[in-house]
């Protein structure tokens, strides 16, 4: 069995609209890839179909060698699926979810119970296993849903939005248990997310915009493409700011909440000259390392714009 996860010129169209348009990249098994892209990217879309809900209609994906376009069945047995909506009975205790869901996958006895004390300690809810699910934390419960999605132990794990709803510390571990999971298991994990910070923790991120992959490869590297420094500037007067640095200073600057954004190299000269040329009109500058939001407006024109959550 091959150990990747291959797309190739990949292609959906809805009715009205195109949602992807010539997707092709890679992903090996232990790898974490995550697929960035604003609302409406088509990154739901790309996920229902490597998740085997919607059918491949132009280009191909082969998953651990298997054809997504004939082999549905196959890749159905070593998959591991996530959905943003959550799976789980709330009724019942996080052991009675997982024996359930294992029974349907035809596991019993010894194996099944030594199967979830095992996902229960790696996700860290061993000790709450006899509670109700529904009095969890949504983190917590996020955790158990994934534990439930392993214990058939698939060899390929996708995940829709998996940080969705949850705060950042809840985020940060769940992206932590995933990095221990892909490494200790040799999983191949696949996310969607529209958050740069869970984008930054994957081993390699594929970017969306429009429906195409405008970016692909390790998130250090795809910023360093970037070069030099993001300054931002606050002001009152934001418009007439910006063209008298234009005028100043020959740089362009780009409206975003947090102040007017600028590129450039060697940002902490940039910084005292533009305060000292416009003492009165400057409220802060800040300046900083470029951002995959960074790499994405240099490759699109356009602002990321993240849906913002806690
Ligand atoms: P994302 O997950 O990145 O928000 P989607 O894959 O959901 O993006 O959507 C990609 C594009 O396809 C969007 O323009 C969206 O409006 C459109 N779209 C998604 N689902 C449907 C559908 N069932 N019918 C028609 N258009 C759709």
């Amino acid at each position: 069995m091959e150990n990747r996860l291959e797309v190739e010129n990949l292609s959906y169209a809805y009715p009205e609209r195109h949602a992807l348009d010539n997707v092709s990249f890679r992903v090996s098994s232990g790898e974490i890839f995550g697929l960035l892209g604003p609302n409406g990217s088509g990154k739901t879309t790309l996920f229902k179909i490597l998740s085997t809900l919607i059918p491949i209609t132009s280009g191909s994906a082969r998953i651990l060698g298997y054809n997504l376009a004939t082999e549905v069945r196959v890749i159905r047995e070593f998959l591991g699926v996530v959905f943003q909506h959550p799976g789980l009975d709330g009724k019942l205790t996080i052991i009675e979810n997982l024996r359930h869901h294992g029974h349907l996958y035809g596991l019993s006895g010894k194996t099944l119970q030594q199967r979830i004390s095992e996902l229960l300690e790696c996700f860290g809810v061993a000790d709450r296993a006899k509670e109700r699910v529904e009095i969890l934390s949504g983190g917590l419960q996020r955790r158990v849903e994934i534990a439930k999605s392993l214990l058939h132990s698939p060899r390929v794990l996708l995940l829709d939005e998996p940080t969705s709803g949850l705060d950042i510390n809840a985020r940060q571990q769940l992206n932590d248990y995933l990095g221990v999971l892909a490494q200790t298991e040799n999983i191949l994990v696949f996310m969607t997310t529209h958050l740069l910070e869970d984008a930054e923790t994957c081993d390699r991120v594929g970017i969306l915009d429009a429906g195409r992959l405008v970016a692909l490869g390790e998130p250090d590297e795809l910023k360093a493409e970037v070069g030099g420094d993001v300054i931002f500037i606050e002001s009152t007067d934001s418009d007439t700011l910006g063209i008298a640095i234009i005028e100043e200073f020959g740089v362009s600057t780009v409206l975003t909440d947090d102040g007017l954004r600028l590129e450039c190299e060697r940002g902490h000269e940039f910084a005292q000259d533009v305060v000292a040329a416009f003492p009165d009109e400057i409220q802060s500058v800040r300046f900083g390392k470029p951002t995959l939001a960074d790499v994405f407006m240099k490759l699109t024109g356009n602002l990321f714009e993240e849906r913002k959550e806690n």
